[in-house]
């Protein structure tokens, strides 16, 4: 991979204005806008434009999936045998650890999260997602019915063709690649219209992929925004043919109603509100250290955050003084420095957004610690990190999805009360309990409507098993097979034989 700093001709590359350039990656070239219109992409942490991005429309999804309809008819891509595209998205996966800490830095640059973070979560988990599914697919068996002695009925799976990929901000080339890696080993070809605000390591994929060995066509970005823009142009195509897309519950449903037209395949990755349960025989040690994580990592912009904290009466007011303890030693600041441990929020925008929940909070309940604008540390949007408590749960700060750096503490009686509170929000994406007694365990993990229970955890994960939502938190699921089932079309060949 080539320095973004220096003049390449891999369509990343500095300009006089220090900008450096992001184009769209079409059908293995690094291209501008068809209109040759930019965007500025603003660092987070210093409210300076860092990258010139190409602002790709209609016509450039129309390109983009032309490119990838042409690889997937015509290339090798969907004819490999499971062995030999694994070559190649294994070795994207080693390109991707030989350039972590470019691709560590670039992603700072773009989200504002600590470099930590991108380093050993982001850009790492990123590398895992080429390397578990570049093994896993082998193992995703074809089933085989027999009626009688002279029939069999197969059931294979094929590719569906040009697949529609749309990402957020908050984990931007850790949920790409999610998507990108299953997508590639069931032989498809992808367009991906990565979120506005971080298009940079997206981009910088494209030529990891082609220097892998990934057929030209096979993998194509275009960078844009989404309403009547490249995102929705992209869920509009009559020749993409299934969308996965992670973000906003609201924006789910405009591209369900979009992808209609053309009757896509959709499978959605949404909002979260997620209960995190402290029970009085936790052990503390270990479940509030965790729940401070759980709440504050990547700046709170984790669809998984641990966002809604109930605590046991008998040790909430004991878990709230140690929570806001530990909430106050957090290290905010620059992130690019290794000791940082939060760094700024996305945009000025998105702040305003998490600031007009902080008035609610205070309003309507007590602020313990933090909410504050970090204005000494320069113009970035760095807030510090804000606990509540007092507050209700009908409350708009407990029901609706902030993303941000905020986190209510309220007081349970009962474990039925738990359980209640807990499914008392339109969101089920996870949760967390904290106990030390199994039968409880298995009654709270069977009562709370979630997709993902983490117990005496938080954050766990392994690839193989279901990844998702209930309720507003999303359609479908990924992860192991069910991303395979989904990056692919199941077939059904009836033989007849004589014999
Ligand atoms: P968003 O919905 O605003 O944007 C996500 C992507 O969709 C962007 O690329 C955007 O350009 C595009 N888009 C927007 N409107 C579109 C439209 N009408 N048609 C097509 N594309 C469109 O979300 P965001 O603000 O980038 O991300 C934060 C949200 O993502 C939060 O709600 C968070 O919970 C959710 N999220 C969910 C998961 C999960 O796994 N469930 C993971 C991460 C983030």
């Amino acid at each position: 991979m080539t320095s973004p700093n220096t003049q390449t001709s891999s369509g990343v590359k500095s300009k006089k204005s220090n900008l450096v350039e992001i184009q769209n990656y079409i059908g293995g070239r690094y291209v501008p806008a068809a209109s040759a219109a930019t965007f500025e992409t603003i660092n987070p942490a210093t409210g300076e434009a860092h990258g010139r991005v190409a602002h790709g429309t209609a016509g450039d999804i129309d390109q983009a999936a032309q490119a990838a309809q042409k690889a997937y008819e015509s290339g090798p891509w969907a004819r490999m045998s499971y062995a030999e595209r694994a070559k190649v998205v294994a070795a994207i996966g080693d390109l991707i650890l030989k350039n972590r800490e470019k691709l560590a830095l670039a992603e700072t640059t773009d989200t504002g999260k600590p470099i930590s973070e991108s380093f050993d979560g982001d850009i790492l988990r990123s590398a895992q997602n080429f390397h578990f599914f570049s093994q896993f697919a082998s193992t995703f068996a074809e089933e085989t019915y027999s009626a009688s002695e002279n029939e069999r009925h197969i059931a294979v799976r094929e590719p569906v063709g040009v697949c529609g990929l749309i990402t957020p901000w908050n984990l931007p080339l850790y949920l790409a690649t999610w998507k990108i890696a299953p997508a590639l080993m069931m032989g498809n070809s992808i367009v991906l219209k990565p979120a506005e605000w971080t298009p940079y390591t997206a981009t910088l994929l494209g030529e990891i992929t082609k220097e892998a060995g990934l057929p030209d066509g096979v993998y194509n970005v275009v960078n844009g925004f989404g309403a009547n823009e490249a995102g929705e142009a992209l869920t509009r195509h009559p020749l993409v043919r299934s969308i996965s897309f992670t973000g906003e519950t609201s924006t789910g449903k405009a591209i369900m109603g979009a992808a209609a037209g053309t009757l896509k395949k959709v499978s959605f990755e949404l909002g979260g509100k997620g209960a995190n349960i402290i029970f009085a025989d936790a052990d503390l040690s270990e479940a509030i250290p965790t729940a401070v994580r759980a709440a504050f990592r990547n700046q709170g912009q984790i669809c998984l955050a641990g966002s809604r904290l109930f605590v046991e009466r008998p040790i909430y007011d004991q878990v709230v003084e140690k929570m806001v303890a530990l909430v106050k030693a957090i290290k905010v600041g620059d992130p690019t420095k290794s000791d940082t441990q939060m760094g700024a929020l996305i945009s000025a925008e998105h702040m305003e957004k998490v600031m007009s929940y902080l008035v609610i909070g205070k309003a309507e309940g007590r602020l313990e610690c933090g909410g504050e604008r970090l204005s000494d540390l320069g113009p970035g949007n760095f807030l510090s990190p804000a606990v509540f408590t007092g507050l209700g749960i009908k409350s708009r700060f407990l029901q609706e999805e902030i993303f941000g750096p905020a986190l209510p503490i309220i007081p349970f009686d009962t474990e039925e009360e738990a359980i209640a509170l807990a499914n008392d929000s339109p969101y089920g994406l996870s949760a967390s309990i904290w106990s030390s007694d199994i039968n409880r365990i298995h009654r709270v993990s069977r009562g709370i409507k979630a997709g993902m229970i983490w117990v005496n955890t938080w954050f766990a994960r392994d690839l193989r098993t279901p990844f998702g939502g209930q309720k507003s938190s999303g359609l479908g699921r990924e992860g192991g097979r069910y991303s395979l089932e989904f990056f692919s079309e199941a077939k059904t060949i009836s033989y007849k034989y004589k014999g």
